[in-house]
């Protein structure tokens, strides 16, 4: 390439570079339609839900849970940037599955919401995801030791939980944040169609099929894994649940999930 050529080729490239930015930036003003008003009922569990997972030691000044709009799969309902334990109804946003709100209002969204659009478009039965740091569950994402189903509550672990590793979706170091499309894309891919899946050095995303259970499983993944560091700890082998008993636990215990979250809803919308 002479001198020439090789200087046209840059510059070329250097309009095709702030085309594609300034077509981004037109693209992400462009706030999307709404896909119309919620019922307040499914607000209000959206608000509960954060609460409880703070009561229960899932979340704290971090962490996030959304919900599928019933109305439109293309969208999806969580708070402004804030603290779980803060939300209320009036700090739900709707965003569509790029992760663009439709009317922030100089609001402030979470960094890592691109989880949840890229998990709802890769899996059609998720209505609801919740991202957390739980903190007994962050060793079994850093060492060599699976988390697996150690009683009943958590049967849903049984088949294994996958770990995402954000250094090798990058290929490279990151600041460990999910924060564009392309990570929560390869995230998805690590979760597949299991319904937990650890996040290395970070911590951990839930999905489920409602909040309820979603909330559910985010709480009892956190047992699951202090208990489980317990039965380590003790030495010896430790007995799992199998397959089977996994299996036969998961679809008893799935059916019960309305009795705790009653009580945890009642509790966190009384403070
Ligand atoms: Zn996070």
């Amino acid at each position: 390439m002479t001198q020439t050529t090789r200087r046209t080729f840059l510059a070329a490239g250097a309009a095709a570079f702030t085309h594609a930015v300034i077509a981004r930036a037109a693209y992400a003003q462009a706030a999307p339609a709404t896909a119309g008003p919620v019922d307040p009922a499914l607000i209000d569990d959206l608000v509960a839900a954060n609460r409880i997972l703070v009561d229960q030691g899932v979340v704290d000044g971090y962490g996030h849970v959304s919900v599928r709009h019933p109305a439109d799969p293309q969208h999806y309902l969580m708070s402004r940037s804030i603290a779980p334990e803060l939300v209320t109804a009036a700090d739900i946003m709707e965003y569509d599955l790029d992760s663009t709100a439709v009317d922030a209002r100089g609001r402030t969204s979470y960094l890592e919401r691109f989880i949840h659009g890229e998990i709802y478009r890769a899996r059609p039965d998720v209505k609801a995801i919740v991202h957390n740091h739980s903190p007994s569950v962050i060793p079994f994402g850093v060492s060599t030791a699976p988390l697996r189903p150690l009683y009943h509550m958590s049967a849903f672990l049984g088949g294994g939980v996958p770990v995402f590793d954000i250094k090798a979706a990058a290929g490279g170091a990151t600041d460990m944040l999910v924060r564009n499309a392309a990570l929560g894309r390869a995230l998805a891919t690590t979760l597949g169609a299991r319904p937990v899946a650890l996040m290395r050095g970070h911590g951990a995303v839930v999905v489920g099929p409602n909040i309820q259970l979603t909330v559910f499983r985010s709480v009892y993944t956190e047992m699951n894994a202090r208990l489980q560091a317990q039965a380590m700890a003790l030495g010896g082998p430790v007995t799992y649940l199998d397959d089977e008993e996994a299996r036969l636990a998961g679809g008893s215990v799935g059916g019960t999930v309305v009795r705790p979250w009653e009580l945890w809803r009642k509790k966190a919308l009384a403070r």
